[in-house]
């Protein structure tokens, strides 16, 4: 280091010099000072960086306190915080996937500050089981015999393999052999649950003379996989589930089936595609439906198992299932969410499915909403206007499907939307909106009701740095 940069660095004020500074400032109240010192030593670390690489003047007290206040401004007390989804994705991993319901939450909230009877049998007092609160529910609902719930389907669909067949073979057409992301992939689940890959058919065309040639005494179990995120189109044949049953009812091998999302709803009086339902993959034999408890029904993340009873009880046995358990928060929200299909009120009750089946005219005044919000000059700089869009299921469910939605529009094109769209996520609550054609696109199909007044404010002030 030179003797100028040397003497530059001196230049900078200390921690405790800041810390004490910082003191006074009421926004930083509620943040621990243990926080409080990463971030002034984040921020001296990189005004170091600025002297002695950029040979940068050393930023004064003020200055550094500003720019400590202004992170803490941004980031908030939390890092786990509500976000805005404009991006018009329903299902969005990255976002939370599945918004659970009030009554969910209400549950959710009663049996956590709160002794329950999760594992006591109130009527004998002996010990119950965690999952009786939710198993009448999902036989009622689904018509299976038997019922579980684990941590999410991937870990379902490693219980059953693990389960039923460690050690032997399973037959899994090529179609099938799917990445869902987040490092899901069915091989690699397969080698982690002891059992081996026993691939059949095409990437295209699956026959049932294909399973049923591969079918060798070491077979345990004919599996089949929802393709959920992505669809193979053109001259494709596929075995369906009842073919499936027919085939190893005969040989003496049972069926699995990885619905993905798993939905107990036919959802084409809404215009979606049709997929099986839960009902209708247990009405046709399959011995084992594994779905997500998070994705198209709507409910908190989980893994819920319905089948045959002498195949779902040796699932409940498997020592993994108890590393695999889903928690009391888990089973309440569930509890709550079952109830709202049975009570026949999911379509209003459930935030997912109430975003996926709204009419494009109410998505549509949301937007306009938001627009009517913004001051005329804040409006006109944005060259802000309602468009017509498509938007997405997400969660690897439907990918096919182009949902109609409404959103606002922002900017003609330029760098501008780029910069909005990083002060939207910046700001609080952060907005996350889609980039297109160098447009931002604030897309309110994913846009709750009672968001409107918070968007328009956020992006009011998105635009306030620019004033300047
Ligand atoms: C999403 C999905 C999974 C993983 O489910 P999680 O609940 O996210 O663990 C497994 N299989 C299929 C076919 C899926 O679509």
């Amino acid at each position: 280091m030179s003797a100028d940069r040397a003497t530059a660095l001196r230049g900078l004020p200390s921690v405790d010099q800041l810390l004490r500074r910082l003191a006074e400032r009421a926004e930083l109240h509620g943040i621990t000072r243990a926080r409080v010192t990463a971030l002034v030593r984040e921020a001296l670390e990189q005004e170091r960086k600025r002297v002695l690489e950029e040979h940068a003047v050393p930023a004064g007290v003020e200055t550094l306190v500003t720019r400590v206040v202004e992170r803490v401004r941004r980031a908030g007390v939390f890092s786990l915080r509500p976000v805005i989804n404009a991006q018009g994705v329903v299902l969005h991993t990255n976002l939370g996937r599945a918004l659970v319901s009030p009554l969910a939450l209400e549950r959710l909230a009663a049996v956590a500050v709160a002794y329950s009877n999760l594992e006591l049998d109130l009527a004998s007092k002996e010990r119950g089981s965690r999952y009786s609160h939710v198993e009448p529910l999902l036989q009622r609902l689904t018509g299976a015999e038997d019922a579980l719930v684990v941590n999410n389907n991937a870990a379902a669909v490693l219980l059953a393999l693990e389960t039923l067949a460690h050690g032997k073979e399973v037959i899994v057409s090529r179609g099938e052999l799917i990445e869902i992301g987040g490092e899901f992939r069915i091989p690699d689940i397969m080698l982690r649950s002891g059992a081996v890959l026993r691939e059949v058919g095409a990437t295209n065309r699956t026959h049932l003379r294909d399973y049923a040639d591969a079918i060798t005494p070491d077979t345990a179990l004919l599996l089949k996989v929802h393709t959920s995120n992505y669809r193979v189109v053109g001259f494709t044949a596929e075995v369906s589930s009842r073919e499936l049953v027919g085939l190893g009812r005969e040989r003496g091998v049972p069926v699995m089936e990885d619905l993905g999302s798993g939905s107990l709803i036919d959802l084409r009086p809404w215009g979606f595609p049709y997929e099986p339902t839960v009902q209708e993959t247990v009405a046709a034999g399959v011995d084992v439906v594994s779905f997500s408890g998070d994705k198209l029904l709507g409910g908190p993340q989980a893994g819920i198992v319905v089948g045959r009873r002498a195949v779902v009880s040796r699932l409940k046995k498997n020592p993994w299932n108890r590393a695999l358990r889903i928690d009391k928060f888990t089973i309440a929200a569930l509890e709550a969410t079952l109830y709202a299909y049975e009570a026949g009120t999911a379509l209003e009750a459930i935030p997912t499915l109430r975003l996926l089946t709204e009419p494009l005219a109410r998505v549509r005044s949301r937007a306009r909403a938001v627009l009517r919000r913004l001051a005329p000059a804040t409006r006109a700089r944005l060259k802000a206007r309602v468009v017509d869009d498509h938007a997405q299921v997400g969660g690897g469910a439907l990918p096919t499907v182009a949902l109609p939605t409404a959103a606002v529009a922002i900017g003609d094109g330029g760098t501008e939307a780029m910069g909005l769209d990083a002060r939207l996520r910046a700001g609080d609550p952060p907005v996350v909106g889609r980039i297109v054609d160098d447009r931002l696109l604030l897309d309110c199909r994913t846009v709750l009701p009672h968001q409107v007044a918070i968007l328009a404010r956020a992006l009011s002030a998105a635009v306030e740095p620019d004033r300047a």
